[in-house]
């Protein structure tokens, strides 16, 4: 077997002992000594992050890929090689083309094992279901934004005015238009607003900015001299105010900020598969800013929608160690038994009706829409008014948290036969550390269908103060 070795370390890391480029390497040459293969070739970036696959070194490895220069690829952990799913997609299905394996040193990445195949298809079907979701609600935002932004028979875009139909550069909006491109750079849609308008700023309606009449310019082809002719963009006859690096750079932005805004609000390993035991509610998965790390939390939708359940929160930590407790069971075949206790537990499982669900959210969308006509009626004050409104963001909150939980039971997920779980429970407890939280998900998802676990007495939850909590019973898919 000819390997390649992939080392790589960024410029933080250069400094940092044990990442360095000879301690990769030493670690995978006693690999390669270990297996008894020989090296083809060894492909070094040296102070260059994994953010994207724009480095010297993976490049002409995936080109040596074609060349067949050798059989099997070799990292010394995946982070080396990539830092998001859709990138390790994209690399996994070049690699597979050529006809070369991948393995990691230290993980159970690798696709030279059944299981550590079956891994990677889990991730790749992520990946998938990302790259897809992603592609769509970016086209949707665009074209809506093209359909409104013809300004043919219309008004002119701001940053411009008709003269003769023809649009002309209007000095004063313009050069807001690409101060929208440079701030944006560093701030959010909502931050510029806010900026524009303690400047006293207004929109070329004389309205006040928000974040979505920013977004509304950055997504606009008009600034880079195009218009539009039908379904297609073409090469207008007016002035671009941007380059198009800057727009495509903005464009790139949005979505990489659109990612990690959604993951926070999806990505929850257990969210879909927790159930509380008191009232048999799911528990939704939530997030609180803290200085050092973020308190991560489940919590009962029986008590926070409905009010018919007086669990505590349980932190997210807790679950996880008392997952990879149970791990054990699973490892050593005596699961079987705690199926049998499950039975024995009289709780019936609530299932969400999405009809239900989507008439709730439409009710409270009516009742905001109430609370704001109350207070401009001086039927109700200001403060009256925020308390409602969080309220009413609180329990939209949750039926969304329900809606995504009951899609996000992805169907594309293989299946797995008991054997393979108990095969897989002895890697899912030794990643588990390393895991990002969309790997966590996609495996928790895929062993187990349900896992009700309940807490011990009545503590009050929260940061800072930790409920014990124990697992009643689970059952694996
Ligand atoms: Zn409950």
């Amino acid at each position: 077997m000819r390997v390649a070795l992939y080392i790589r370390v960024s410029t933080e890391e250069q400094a940092k002992e044990g990442h360095s480029i000879g301690a990769q390497q030493d670690r995978l040459l006693d690999f390669v000594r270990s297996q008894g293969w020989e090296v083809a070739e060894i492909y070094i970036d040296d102070g260059y992050s994994a953010k994207d696959l724009n480095r010297p070194a993976i490049q002409r490895l995936l080109n040596d890929c074609v060349k067949k220069k050798f059989d099997v690829l070799l990292i010394y952990r995946l982070d080396r090689l990539v830092r998001n799913v859709i990138d390790l997609y994209n690399v996994m299905e070049h690699l597979d083309k050529h006809d070369v394996m991948f393995k990691s040193s230290t993980e159970v990445y690798d696709t030279t094992s059944a299981m550590g195949r079956f891994f990677i298809t889990l991730v790749a079907a992520i990946a998938q279901w990302e790259r897809e979701n992603l592609g769509e609600r970016v086209t949707m935002g665009m074209e809506k934004n093209f359909r409104k932004g013809g300004w043919n028979g219309g008004e002119p875009p701001y940053g411009y005015r008709l003269e003769d139909g023809k649009l002309v550069v209007y000095e004063p909006e313009a050069a807001i238009v690409k101060r929208i491109f440079d701030l944006y750079k560093t701030k959010g849609q909502r931050e510029i607003s806010k900026i524009f308008n303690k400047e006293g700023l207004r929109t070329g309606n004389g309205a006040l900015w928000a974040g979505f009449t920013v977004r509304y310019i950055l997504y606009n082809p008009v600034y880079i001299g195009k218009k539009r002719w039908m379904d297609n963009l073409i090469d207008g006859d007016h002035e671009a105010l941007v380059s198009e690096e800057d727009f495509e750079a903005a464009a790139i932005l949005s979505k990489k900020r659109l990612i990690s805004r959604e993951k926070t609000n999806v990505c929850f390993p257990f969210t879909g598969i927790l159930k509380c035991a008191r009232c048999g509610s799911p528990l939704q998965g939530g997030e609180k800013k803290q200085k050092l790390k973020n308190y991560r939390y489940y919590r009962c939708s029986g008590r926070f929608a409905q009010g018919i359940c007086e669990i505590p929160i349980i932190a997210e930590d807790t679950v996880e160690k008392l997952m990879l407790e149970q791990m054990d069971f699973i490892i050593d075949g005596s699961w079987q038994r705690e199926i049998e206790v499950a039975n024995d537990h009289h709780v019936t499982f609530t299932v969400p009706d999405h009809a239900q669900l989507e008439r709730e959210l439409s009710e409270i969308q009516k009742r905001k829409k109430k609370w704001q006509m109350a207070f401009a009626n001086d039927v109700i004050s200001l403060d009256d008014l925020k308390l409602r409104m969080h309220e009413e963001n609180e329990r939209e909150e949750t039926i969304r948290a329900q809606l995504m939980s009951e899609s996000s039971m992805d169907k594309t997920i293989p299946k797995l036969s008991k054997k393979d779980v108990m095969t897989f429970a002895k890697s899912i407890k030794e990643s588990w550390p390393h895991l990002e939280l969309d790997h966590k998900k996609v495996i928790m998802q895929t062993v187990f269908s349900r896992i009700v676990v309940d807490t011990y007495g009545e503590a009050v939850g929260g940061p800072g103060r930790r409920v014990a909590c124990k697992i009643i019973s689970f059952e694996t898919n």
